[in-house]
C-alpha cells in the first residue's frame, strides 16, 4: 500500500487497531455474517433498525487491516442512516473502490481514505466485506454472505 498517502494510512491503521463499534448488539434486529475467502476476513455485522432508521450498527469478526478499518468506518457511518441512504452509501462506495476513475464522494465522508484500495484488485474484496454484509443483513437473509 505504498502509495496510499501516509495520512490516509494512519487513519486505516487507527480503525483497524481500535475498531470503532466492535462487539456484539443486544437485541440487533438484523445481522449478517460475510467472509472473504481470499484473505480470510471474517465479520458479523448486527443493526438495529427502528422506523427505516439504522439507530446503532456493531461488528464483531477477524481480518485484516482493511477490512476492520472498512468495517470500522462503515458502522460509523450507518448511524442515523435510513435503509435507503444506508443503500445508496454502498453503491457509491463501492463505484469507488471498483470503478477505474472514480472520484471520492462528499456524501462517503471518511470512507472516501478506502480509495486506494482501487489499485489492489485482491484487497477491494477485503474493503467491500463489510458492505456486502450490511446488504445481506438489510434484505434480512441468513446465509453466509461470500465475496466469491
Ligand atoms: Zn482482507
Amino acid at each position: 500500500m505504498s502509495h496510499l498517502n501516509e495520512l490516509y494510512q494512519e487513519v486505516i491503521l487507527d480503525h483497524s487497531k481500535n475498531p470503532r463499534n466492535f462487539g456484539d448488539l443486544k437485541g440487533a434486529s438484523h445481522h449478517a455474517e460475510g467472509f472473504n475467502p481470499l484473505c480470510g476476513d471474517r465479520i458479523t455485522l448486527y443493526l438495529q433498525i427502528e422506523n427505516n432508521q439504522i439507530i446503532d450498527a456493531r461488528f464483531e469478526g477477524s481480518g485484516c487491516a482493511i477490512s476492520t478499518a472498512s468495517a470500522s468506518l462503515m458502522t460509523d457511518s450507518l448511524k442515523g442512516k435510513t435503509v435507503s441512504q444506508a443503500q445508496k452509501l454502498f453503491q457509491q462506495f463501492h463505484h469507488l473502490v471498483t470503478e477505474d476513475g472514480a472520484t471520492e464522494q462528499p456524501e462517503l465522508d471518511k470512507l472516501n481514505i478506502l480509495a486506494g484500495v482501487h489499485a489492489f484488485p485482491m484487497r477491494v474484496k477485503c474493503a467491500t466485506l463489510a458492505w456486502h454484509t450490511l446488504l445481506s443483513a438489510l434484505d434480512q437473509k441468513s446465509d453466509l454472505v461470500s465475496t466469491e
